[in-house]
């Protein structure tokens, strides 16, 4: 038979994380490869109470269909949440729950990009969201970056020499996959620059409530006067990944948007998932979960990047993450994380090679590394294989 495929499978490939992820979920190996969250620290025998409830006392509706706006008390915490975290000002209807933000990725492409359109985006970004993006037709532009985020200059010269320019995508708060954060100043410029040549931002936030070092900084939606940014969140890394539930927010006439194109792709998120969540949210205190979370992380990230100090040949820089899943490291240029990778995963040690978070291909000398999955002691031994590995290379 000959399949007659839509012309977007052109454009999408297999994740190489997910085939990295397959041969490192087995329990012999030390994976710094995926972006798990602990879940020794997933609230188990509280969600089981939580489930008991939902389902005694409102089980007929949690088990039925439900609008596709989502779970009104849910809706509501979020927007609390939002404003009284990130300096915005959302009530209810400027949230729409979403299957994880990563389904907020894709239903962004489904409303917003033609074939064709240009995506600005850092240089590196999400893996997953270049193949959300790219699965509807549009080209990257990476724009450089630095420590601090995007150059405004670079960024305003892109600008004003790019025709079709739909969406700037950015993660300002230990991002995926460098872990930095952007500095106050860039924030600001970010939305001067979209609110002058009226592009949309995308503010992607899985990570800000992870902070374990330095001041909150707020966010980049703060700044925004005429309604340029969408923010997207998550209970993935503050609560359960599992559950499968995240939010987009924005203006209203945007949202309603959104909502047109939800119907179309699954109509509504899991009705039971959305009570049972509002409903821990309201039996216990979730900053206590997050403290508790925040601390974990903050130990494992300062056992990591304290063993590649000391493990890491010299040549080899990283990042020193203050907060979030990772780290990111970048070796000569003449050596090639990949071949790297080949070798470190002899001694049973996984990472993900960087050369796909930049979506015009390039810096191959580059790797993420995740330090909220791991044990310290695998931490620590792990780092060791990997630094005797890059010795090999240097
Ligand atoms: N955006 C970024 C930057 C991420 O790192 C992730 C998760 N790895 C997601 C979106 C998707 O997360 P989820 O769908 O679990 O909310």
């Amino acid at each position: 038979m000959d399949f007659k495929y839509a012309k977007r499978m052109d454009f999408i490939k297999a994740s190489e994380i997910r085939e990295i992820l397959k041969v490192a979920e087995r329990p012999e190996f030390i994976s710094f490869a995926g972006g798990l969250p602990a879940p020794e620290l997933f609230p188990v025998e509280e969600i089981k109470e939580v489930c008991r409830i939902v389902l005694e006392e409102e089980g007929a509706k949690a088990l039925q269909y439900s609008a596709t706006e989502g779970y009104t008390p849910l809706r509501q915490w979020i927007a609390q949440r939002m404003n009284h975290r990130l300096g915005t000002c959302f009530d209810t209807d400027n949230i729409l729950i979403t299957h994880g933000s990563q389904q907020a990725l894709d239903l962004t492409g489904k409303v917003f990009l033609d074939e064709g359109d240009i995506v600005l985006c850092e240089s590196p970004t999400y893996l997953a969201a270049i193949s959300a993006f790219r699965a509807y037709g549009c080209n990257f532009v990476e724009v450089p970056t630095d420590d601090e985020g995007m150059i405004p200059e670079e960024l305003n010269r892109i600008l004003e020499n790019t025709q079709k320019v739909k969406l700037i995508y950015v993660i300002p708060d230990f991002q995926n996959p460098t872990g930095r954060t952007w500095s106050l100043e860039r924030r600001k410029s970010l939305v001067n620059a979209a609110t002058k040549h009226n592009v949309m931002i995308i503010e992607d936030n899985p990570y800000g409530e992870l902070r374990f070092e330095g001041e909150n900084l707020p966010s980049v939606k703060s700044f925004d006067q005429v309604g340029c940014v969408l923010c997207y969140g998550t209970f993935s890394k503050t609560f359960c990944p599992g559950y499968r539930i995240g939010w987009v927010a924005g203006e209203k006439s945007v949202i309603r948007k959104y909502v047109l194109v939800k119907q179309g792709t699954d109509l509504q998120c899991n009705t039971l998932a959305q009570r049972e969540i509002a409903k821990y949210l309201e039996l216990y205190d979730i900053d206590k979960h997050i403290a508790k979370i925040r601390e974990v992380y903050k130990r494992r990230k300062t056992i990591m990047v304290q063993a590649m100090e000391k493990e890491f040949p010299e040549g080899v820089t990283f990042t020193r993450p203050q907060g979030g899943l990772f780290a990111w490291v970048e070796l000569p240029a003449n050596i090639n994380a990949r071949d790297v990778l080949e070798k470190s995963l002899e001694k049973r040690v996984a990472f993900v090679p960087g050369g796909s978070f930049f979506p015009n291909g390039g810096k191959e000398n580059t790797f993420r590394v995740n330090y909220s999955n791991m044990p310290e002691e695998r931490i620590r031994e792990g780092i060791k294989y990997l630094g005797e590995t890059l010795k090999q290379f240097m």
